[in-house]
């Protein structure tokens, strides 16, 4: 039998079922008496406090396994048990509403998890899906059913269960571990990131698992294109066995040239580069073979720094530490881009209808010159090095950048006076991510160093579609010819001016999509550091040439399946593609 689900951790494996139903936790309800209502917020301090134990275990269980910023994600649970609202809220209810420890536990969880998704906010949302998680296991304290999940030693194991948790999955890898699959989960959620770590092949989200899969029956798990076989064939197994060495072989080969430069076979130099959102990923980064930081997204400094706002020296010494760290690489940081849907901070105004059109990123630094220049002035600080480039998020229009860049000359001038060495050449470049500035492109060249095309929102501005709204996530296409248009006009002038382009969005982290950047000229990818490896592959299977002439086709077609046609045409006829 064959499920369907998402796949998280590529990597193909077979072995017998070790199964785990979650059990359904009744959650009681009652009256607690005043006299007693002491001992029932004790009983649930204790309960947390297990928890917090157990997490303990978990992330020492995982020490040395992993790299050390995944353990970070323990610390993340932590700090969400720990919560004062969250004990606070459930305190309230026990010694006020006399609400016993289960009931006042759920109540309060639901009271955070409503605030944390009213955030905003993508990362706090996020969180919602870990605070269940958190929450399931403090209530299995209080029912005296502490989470025991065993797996018999002796031949490695494919674990089926309803869901594990990031702390399960650590006490897992106690045991020998073939694979996971799991009936719900998302990519997103930090067991699937654990498990990308641990490199065990991993499916999620697998409707109906648990009812057809039986303890000890043979089970493959293919986490390359999402399958679980239950009860497979002898065929299927064999088939499956070759798969997993070929898998094998290429892993080791993609990590054995991590470091080298991603050169086609004709070659032509692609420089691969990070996507950071947070400190802690640069390790990962580095470690998949980064030729430094190609967007630094600094807004999760002021989302740290909230309510408050991030001095002048705490900018300048978050961007010199990741300089140096990066050093002799380039580090592009870009300044805030707060706004629209996408973070909430309290120094934004109230939006209008349509925020996504409105006040975000230099709309709004530049309306707050103070904010701005702190910001400017931070990064010309960690400029001494001469590794580090500035850029400007969503410029629509060149009067735009003109007053950025006056800002700058501004803060230049205001270091100097005080004696501050800075890099006085440092590259600054835009973010090309509003079509007005992708179509006028030449109007901004002779201005900037470089272009860094942001994908997420162009595709979002271009076929009007909110990036965040899954009910017109279809028109979603990075394909589409519009968007080829774009990037290919951009790259064309990048090319005439003898400028750096670089495309920085999602479709940067999709080896399927290389070709085609690389063929409409890209000269830089910034992605994803799990995406690195595997883009840095499949750029040393390409023919520049051939991309080149792939791309020309491509730019003739009417539709997004017509381009799709091409890129998968071209790699049937020998383009670069993942095992499997
Ligand atoms: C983009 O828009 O493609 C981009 C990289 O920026 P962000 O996703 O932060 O908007
Ligand atoms: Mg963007």
């Amino acid at each position: 039998m064959r499920l369907k689900g998402t796949p998280v951790s590529p990597g193909f494996a077979t072995g017998s079922a070790c199964t785990f139903v979650a059990q359904e936790l009744a959650i009681p309800r009652y009256a607690v008496p005043e006299g007693e209502r002491a001992a029932e917020a004790a009983r649930l301090e204790a309960a947390l406090a297990a928890t917090t134990a157990e997490l303990h275990a978990a992330k020492e269980s995982l020490r040395g396994k992993v790299a050390d910023d995944l353990l970070d994600l323990f610390d993340v649970h932590a700090v969400i048990l720990q919560d004062p609202a969250l004990l606070k809220t459930a305190r309230d209810h026990i010694f006020a509403g006399g609400l016993n420890a289960e009931y006042a536990l759920e109540r309060a969880v639901q009271t955070v998890a409503a605030a944390l998704l009213a955030s905003g906010d993508t990362y706090f949302q996020e969180r919602v899906v870990d605070l269940e998680d958190l929450h399931t296991r403090v209530q299995r304290h209080l029912h005296g059913q502490p989470s025991v999940m065993a797996v018999p030693c002796g031949e490695a194991r494919v674990v089926l269960a309803t869901n594990l948790s990031p702390s399960e999955t650590g006490n897992l890898h106690h045991a020998a571990i073939a694979a996971f699959a799991t009936e719900h989960g998302a990519r997103t959620s930090h067991t699937a990131i654990i498990a990308r770590s641990l490199e065990i092949p991993a499916v999620v989200g697998v409707a109906g698992l648990m009812a057809a899969a039986a303890a000890d029956q043979r089970v493959i798990v293919d986490g390359v294109n999402g399958l679980v076989i239950l009860d497979p064939t002898a065929e299927e197994e064999a088939e499956y066995a070759s798969k997993a060495e070929a898998y094998r072989e290429y892993r080791r080969r993609i990590e054995a040239e991590g470091r080298r430069e991603a050169r086609t076979i004709d070659g032509h130099v692609i420089r691969a580069r990070a996507n950071i959102d947070l400190e802690d990923e640069l390790h990962t980064a580095m470690a998949a073979g980064a030729e430094g930081v190609g967007l630094y997204r600094s807004e999760f400094l002021y989302l740290q720094c909230s309510p408050n706002l991030p001095s002048e020296e705490e900018h300048a010494a978050l961007y010199t530490r990741i300089c140096e760290a990066m050093y002799p690489h380039r580090v592009t940081i870009r300044t805030l881009d707060l706004g629209g849907e996408k973070y909430f901070h309290k120094v934004l105004e109230p939006e209008g209808q349509n925020p996504v059109l409105g006040v975000r990123a230099v709309r709004f630094t530049l309306r707050h010159p103070d904010l701005f220049k702190t910001q400017l002035r931070g990064l010309l600080r960690a400029s001494a090095r001469k590794n580090l480039a500035i850029m400007f998020p969503l410029i629509t229009t060149v009067d735009e950048l003109r007053a950025c860049l006056a800002l700058l000359e501004e803060c230049k001038s205001d270091l100097e006076a005080q004696g501050v060495t800075y890099d006085p050449e440092v590259p600054v470049g835009i973010m090309v991510e509003v079509p007005s500035c992708a179509l006028t492109a030449e109007a901004f060249a002779s201005e900037v160093s470089f272009f860094s095309i942001g994908t997420n929102d162009l595709i979002q501005y271009l076929m009007a579609i909110d990036r965040n709204n899954e009910s017109v996530a279809g028109l979603y296409d990075p394909m589409h010819p519009a968007v080829l248009k774009c990037i290919g006009h951009v790259c064309e002038v990048a090319r005439a001016r003898g400028l750096r382009v670089s495309v920085c969005g999602e479709v940067a982290s999709d080896p399927v999509m290389t070709p085609l950047l690389v063929g409409l000229g890209v000269t830089e990818l910034s992605m994803a550091p799990a995406a690195l490896l595997e883009v840095k592959a499949a750029v040393r299977n390409l023919s520049y040439e051939k991309c080149r002439r792939m791309a020309r086709r491509a730019l003739k077609a009417g539709t997004g399946p017509e381009v799709a046609e091409i890129v998968k045409s071209h790699a049937r006829a020998g383009g670069a593609g993942r095992q499997g």
